[in-house]
């Protein structure tokens, strides 16, 4: 409870920014390394570099992210012909270097495939508010709708990006202004970091419920969703408390409330090495994992119980509701600790939506000859979404005309093809063997289909 409350907990992707005097895409690209671990399926690093803000994004690990600066490097020096636009394309790539000012993101995708559209950081339609976000908005459908009946024009498929737009919206010179007022519209649980053009030396963070940490410099000031991201920069820290904003400016750095009102908060010193900082003060990362739980598995049921009435398992791209109408009968198809998640999970269903379930363990169903086909419901659960047995119960299930959902913790994975809807666990990165939170996610989430096959 204690590291819980000192904010260092985080079952999300990274977050890190930078302002100060030295080049901040180097001190950025560091830090997001060292936040790799917990997850990244794809990253971006944006800076401000004169008069134009630089977004520079690319899917997969960092070392994608990297190889696109050496890239653009090689580029800008390799432009023949004309020596004009050599000159122009070099003073671009190297403000853009020596810009002191940036945020950057590694993305577990939750709301929105992987994909370089989709990856952080994300900006509003005039690409002068940059954000980096972890977590949910659970209420991005209806900012996304009222934004772009005002005019903005969205370019990804996440829900991170309404708050780009929604601090450009109400942007009027002053940005922690404008994010105390963006603030004050969104639901869930997220932590951001925001830059704008029109304040080259200022990044103003905001949190709710995920974790949001400042590191302090002398005449910089780092601010990253954990620790490790600026541990080999400096361990003075200051922790931002839920519900707080935080101002950086070169010089110093400011927590208000929600409504801007200063509070004072010490600033203390961390003294843990770099591998008890990477799991967050734990001995071991399955024992920070099993106090991730609680969060993860609000996590998977966040937006998906926001309503307040009903459960909502509708997700664009990832589940339509449709393929529940009508099932006569479910088969749950997983391994291991996947398949006692099923058994639990089989319980819920069959008391609340009087529709029977069975068990089977994938690698037995694949070499039978199962009876199963239309109307039956296939559901194949997978932590990973790459188990090859479950994959393959799964493709049978399909071929003889079963409708099939997927459940799994990795958006991307073979699973996700070889469905006809997905349900993501949401848990985050699992890097202890046994499984604890992608366990309990898997339960939650089977207890929501559940709950919804029974409201229809
Ligand atoms: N919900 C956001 C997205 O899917 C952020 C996910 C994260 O924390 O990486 O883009």
């Amino acid at each position: 409870a204690g590291l819980k409350s000192a904010g260092i907990f985080d079952p999300m992707c990274g977050i890190v920014g930078y302002v100060g005097k030295r080049p901040a895409r180097e001190l950025l690209l560091a830090g997001l390394g060292k936040l790799e671990y917990r997850g990244c399926d794809s990253a971006g690093i944006s800076v401000i570099a004169g008069d134009r803000i630089d977004a520079v994004r690319a899917v997969g690990n960092l070392s994608a992210l990297h190889a696109k600066f050496d890239e653009s490097a090689a580029t800008a020096e390799a432009v023949g012909g004309s020596v004009a636009v050599a000159t122009a394309k070099e003073d671009i790539a190297r403000s853009s270097e020596l810009a002191t000012t940036g945020i950057g993101h590694t993305r577990w995708a939750t709301h929105g495939r992987v994909s370089e559209q989709n990856a952080h950081p994300h900006f509003d339609s005039a690409g002068r508010v940059h954000v980096v976000v972890n977590g949910i908005v659970e209420n991005y459908v209806t900012l996304k709708e009222g934004l772009t009946g005002d005019g903005s024009v969205f370019t990804s498929e996440t829900d991170a990006e309404v708050i780009a737009h929604l601090i450009a919206h109400f942007y009027e010179g002053d940005l922690a202004a404008a994010v105390r007022a963006a603030y004050a519209q969104l639901e869930g649980h997220y932590a951001f970091v925001a830059m704008c053009l029109d304040e080259p030396e200022v990044l103003v963070g905001a949190r709710k419920e995920c974790p949001l940490i400042v590191g302090r410099g002398e005449g910089e000031q780092f601010v990253a969703s954990a620790v490790p991201a600026f541990l080999a920069e400096t361990r003075q820290v200051q922790y931002v408390e839920n519900g707080e904003i935080v101002i950086l400016r070169p010089d110093g750095v400011t927590i208000t409330d929600a409504h801007g009102a200063v509070v004072e908060r010490g600033v203390e010193l961390v003294d843990w090495d770099e591998e008890t900082a990477e799991k967050g003060g734990y001995e071991t990362f399955m024992l920070k994992e099993i106090h991730e739980q609680a969060d993860a598995v609000a996590e998977a049921i966040s937006d998906r119980t926001a309503r307040g009435d009903g459960v909502d398992l509708d997700e664009q791209g990832a589940f339509d509701e449709s393929i529940l109408v009508g099932v006569k009968r479910i088969v749950i198809v997983a391994c291991g600790t996947s398949y006692h998640a099923g058994l639990i999970g089989r319980y819920a269903i069959e008391e609340w939506a009087r529709v029977p379930v069975e068990m089977d363990i994938a690698s037995e169903y694949r070499y039978r000859n199962p009876v199963v086909g239309p109307g039956d419901l296939v559901v194949g659960i997978s932590q990973s979404g790459e188990t090859a047995d479950t994959l393959a119960a799964m493709k049978l299930a399909r071929e003889r005309g079963a409708s099939v959902l997927a459940i799994t913790n990795v958006m991307g994975s073979q699973a996700t093809r070889e469905a006809d809807g997905v349900l993501f666990t949401r848990a985050g990165l699992e890097i202890g063997v046994a499984a604890t939170k992608t366990f309990m996610c898997q339960v939650a989430v089977v207890y929501l289909l559940g709950l919804r096959l029974a409201e229809l």
